[in-house]
This record gives structure tokens, C-alpha cells and sequence, in this order.
């Protein structure tokens, strides 16, 4: 057998003897893969298929006792680190080019204690591994739209989704995580114990360690929730986004509303004329009562003439899945996202005038409503700054054909800039693609010198780098 040679953070390569790595199995609980073993694709494969990095060497973790083996011969040998959980990062930060990729997608124990209404989450949980267990018990957290994400990497970047204007960002319902630091200690995190790291983790994404086990608050919720889809030709965009602002300032804090544009879907009850054809979706969720829900959504369906409307009381969990067909793994992806106090008119014109020219079928921008319960946290609580971000853009270029990668990705710049003048500056980190580590400073605005100063304190040698990187305040 020969040496196995694995990147260092310097950029160099270090060579591993047989014997080091056979030592190094003995140690875990879980599996080293070499490249060519069993698991070894099945861990650097991530969501955005844009990103195809070959790590020296995979450890399959099981427990944080694995964790701390491995950040510790990382530490020791000084060897470029990346951290998977659910694998769906746009920027493909999951997976390290010749290094040491620590996999947690095996770890996926979710425990919940209905009497406490709290949930131990091990982070290679899905968004659907969490939500199926804590419905089972008429519980949940707020997560996001599809079922596939990581419950890891979407809480250490905020977390976002159809409860959050009623129950928070995802890191507001978290009480506490167990975290392996840099120098391969296990440290609790919580109000009361290491509050700076605890703050931190709230939206400062994977620079200060491993996360290996999260504690959060649930909520009663379901099992069914009003919710269902609303489509509108294209062409009647601009006068419904803009009544539709109105609309989503006055609604309650239980009804979330997404806007959608996007080439319709096949989908069975939209007429076969419509399949293909530019569409605006209002998606919406109604977090409460089932009779207030009818009337909190009736400004919704009273909007214009619908081609469709399928809003209906479904189960919760159905309903988190409703967009993961167009959102499966193994597609090119690429994102441009920009935060936004408010719509003005100038700004959907522009949206919907790029919707116009989607690049490949399956492209879509996406317009989420936060606000609620996430705008009554103040922005230096956690990590996370933008509380004041009403409206959420995302332009979701998505295609199949490598030759199409230039022309996608320019479509998503160009609607960036069109509407850069209207956005309010700051960005989610989870929606950041692999090219925009230069926006990471506007991002966190006010709170990067305090994440700075933390990260010196936790990873002065910026061990966990492979991230929306914050350098250790010097
Ligand atoms: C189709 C799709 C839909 C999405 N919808 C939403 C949405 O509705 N709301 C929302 O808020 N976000 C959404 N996201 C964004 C999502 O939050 C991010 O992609 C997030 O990073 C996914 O987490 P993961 O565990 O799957 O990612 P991974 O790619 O495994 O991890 C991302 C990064 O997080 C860090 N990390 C992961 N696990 C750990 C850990 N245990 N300890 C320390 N660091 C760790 C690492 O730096 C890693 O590079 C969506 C993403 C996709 C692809």
C-alpha cells in the first residue's frame, strides 16, 4: 500500500503512512473512505452539482467522539478541514478539494420530549428527518421549504421558512449545542454557558467548530396546516406583486406568502395549456387556527383571477415537501440573493421583466415574506443581523447542461445588479454562492467585529475555513 497524501491549509500535502490511517480506524466508531472505498462518493456528492471535489480522505462520524478524533489529527497536521451535514449548501462549502472531509450525514438521531416540547437533533438530521418525528407528536421548529436540507447547516446560517414569521428564525427556537472547537474540546453552548460561542452559532455558520448534537424549542403546530398554492398568468405580475405588498405588510404573523415565477410545472391541476408557460405562485402556509386561516388568506385569493387555487388543509408534513420535486439534488445551481425592506415597484418590474428571459426551464425567483416574530428579535441578539429584511429574493438559476453554465449564471448576475439599487445591502449567508466570500462582511453588517473577535478566541488559525469565512480579528 502506498502513502496516502491528503491537502494541507497552507496548500501543500502531507503523506500519510498506511499504518497512520490503519490507526486512525481503530480509533472510530464510525468509517474512514479512501478514495474508491464504500461511501466515499456518497459523501462528497453535494446538493449543487456544479461542485465535484475529490477529498483525501472522508471520516464517516458517528458520535462526537469521532468528531474530536479527527478535528484533532486536523489540528495536529494542520490539514485542510470541510464539515458535511445534509450536503445542500449552494456554495459547496461541504466538500474540500484534496483535504479532510469530516461527513456527518450518518449521524440522524432526533429525540423529542413531548413533555418539555424540546428536540435533541444530531446534525446529519434532514429538515424531514426533524419535522416527520417532532409531528408525531403534533410538535415543530421552524425550518425550511425543503425537505432534503441539512437541520445543521440551516440553523448555524439562521433558518427560514413557512413558521417563521409566527415562531422565528430556526436559531431562535435553538436552547443550547454541543460543539467540537478547534483545539478538539467538546464545549456545551447556551445562555448560560460559553454565551459568546452560543451567540455565535446563532447565524455565524460553520466557523467555530463542529456541531455535533442541537437543542431546540418546538411549538404545537398541526397535524394539518391551511396551505396550498395560487397561480397567475405572468403577464399580471406586476399589478398583483404590487397590490400583493399591501397585503403581506397587514397579514398576520401565522400566514407566510412566497411569490414564485418560474416556467409552470406539469403539475395536475393547472390546465395543460399552462405547462411551460411564465407563471407568478403565490405559496402560502397559514400557522394557526384553521378558521382564522380562511379568513387571514382571503386578500390572497381575492387577488386578480387565479388559474389555479389548491389551498387546502393538508398535513404539515406534506406540505414540507410540496417543492421538493423541483429542488432534487443533482442539478446545476447557481444564486443570487439580496434582502429587501420593502418592494418598490422599480424592483418588481425588474423581477418579473428577468422572469421573462429564465435561461432554462427549471430557473425560478423566488420572493419570501419574513418579518413577524424574526423582526421582534433585536439584531445584535444573535449573529444574525437582518431583522429588518421584509422581502427575501432569490434568484434560483437552475439548469442540467454545463454548456449552459455561463449563460445561467450571467441571467442571475444581471438580475442582482437590476435590483441592487432597491435592496437593503445585507444578504443571508445560506444563499450565498461559492464566488461571493467578498460579501461575507456586509452580510453580518454591525455584528462581523463582534463574530471576528470570537472566531480569535474559538479558531485562531482558521482551522474551519471551508465556509462564508470570517477571518479571526488580528
Ligand atoms: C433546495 C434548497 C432549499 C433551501 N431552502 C431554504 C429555506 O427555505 N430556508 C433556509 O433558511 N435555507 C434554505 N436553504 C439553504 C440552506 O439553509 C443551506 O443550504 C444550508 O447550508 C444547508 O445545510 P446542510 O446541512 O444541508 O448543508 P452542508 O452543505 O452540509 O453544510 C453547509 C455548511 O455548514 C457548515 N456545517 C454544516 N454542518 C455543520 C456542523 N454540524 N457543524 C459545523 N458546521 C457545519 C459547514 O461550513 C458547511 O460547509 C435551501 C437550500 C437548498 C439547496
Amino acid at each position: 500500500m502506498t502513502d496516502l497524501t491528503i491537502r494541507t491549509l497552507d496548500g501543500s500535502t502531507k503523506a500519510f503512512a498506511p499504518d497512520t490511517i490503519a490507526a486512525l480506524r481503530g480509533k472510530l466508531r464510525g468509517a474512514v473512505a479512501l478514495p474508491g472505498e464504500d461511501g466515499y462518493d456518497a459523501a462528497r456528492s453535494v446538493w449543487n452539482a456544479m461542485i465535484d471535489r475529490r477529498p483525501g480522505l472522508v471520516v464517516r462520524c458517528l458520535g462526537a467522539a469521532d468528531v474530536i478524533n479527527v478535528v484533532k489529527l486536523a489540528r495536529d497536521e494542520q490539514l485542510l478541514l470541510a464539515v458535511r451535514s445534509g450536503g445542500h449548501n449552494i456554495a459547496g462549502n461541504a466538500v474540500c478539494e484534496g483535504g479532510l472531509l469530516i461527513d456527518l450525514s450518518l449521524m440522524k438521531s432526533v429525540r423529542i420530549d413531548p413533555a418539555s416540547r424540546t428536540a435533541r437533533v444530531e446534525p446529519g438530521a434532514t429538515l424531514a428527518d426533524f419535522d416527520k418525528e417532532a409531528q408525531g407528536f403534533a410538535l415543530a421548529a421552524p425550518l425550511g421549504v425543503n425537505s432534503t436540507t441539512g437541520v445543521a447547516g440551516l440553523t448555524l446560517g439562521g433558518g427560514f421558512g413557512w413558521t417563521t414569521r409566527k415562531f422565528g428564525l430556526t436559531i431562535d427556537n435553538l436552547i443550547s449545542a454541543d460543539v467540537v472547537t478547534a483545539d478538539a474540546r467538546l464545549v456545551h453552548a447556551s445562555e448560560e454557558e460559553n454565551q459568546d460561542l452560543f451567540w455565535a452559532l446563532r447565524g455565524g455558520g460553520g466557523n467555530f467548530g463542529v456541531v455535533t448534537s442541537f437543542e431546540f424549542r418546538l411549538h404545537p403546530l398541526g397535524p394539518e396546516v391551511l396551505s396550498g398554492l395560487i397561480v397567475h398568468p405572468l403577464d399580471e405580475a406586476g399589478e398583483l406583486l404590487s397590490r400583493y405588498r399591501r397585503i403581506a405588510k397587514e397579514a398576520p404573523d401565522e400566514l407566510t406568502t412566497w411569490a414564485v415565477m418560474r416556467k409552470a410545472p406539469p403539475l395536475p391541476f393547472l390546465p395543460a395549456e399552462w405547462h411551460g408557460k411564465e407563471v407568478l405562485i403565490f405559496a402560502a402556509c397559514y400557522s394557526g387556527d384553521m378558521k382564522d386561516g380562511y379568513e387571514a388568506i382571503k386578500p390572497l385569493r381575492e387577488l386578480g383571477k387565479a388559474i389555479a387555487d389548491v389551498i387546502t388543509p393538508q398535513p404539515f408534513t406534506a406540505w414540507q415537501t410540496a417543492f421538493d420535486p423541483l429542488l432534487t439534488p443533482g442539478a446545476r445551481n447557481y444564486w443570487k440573493s439580496h434582502d429587501f425592506a420593502d418592494l418598490p415597484d422599480a424592483a418588481i418590474k425588474a423581477i418579473v421583466d428577468a422572469v421573462r428571459t429564465l435561461p432554462s426551464p427549471e430557473c425560478e425567483v423566488f420572493i419570501a415574506h419574513v418579518g413577524g416574530a424574526m423582526a421582534r428579535v433585536a439584531p445584535d441578539a444573535t449573529a444574525w443581523p437582518n431583522r429588518n429584511a421584509h422581502f427575501v429574493m432569490n434568484a434560483h438559476t437552475r439548469w442540467r447542461d454545463k454548456a449552459q453554465d455561463a449563460a445561467c449564471v450571467a441571467w442571475a448576475r444581471r438580475l442582482y445588479d437590476a435590483t441592487a439599487s432597491f435592496a437593503s445591502g445585507s444578504v443571508y449567508v445560506n444563499f450565498m454562492p461559492e464566488d461571493e466570500n467578498d460579501r461575507v462582511a456586509n452580510a453580518y453588517g454591525a455584528n462581523y467585529r463582534r463574530l471576528a473577535k470570537i472566531k480569535r478566541r474559538y479558531d485562531p488559525q482558521n482551522l474551519f475555513r471551508m465556509n462564508q469565512n470570517i477571518q479571526p480579528d488580528k
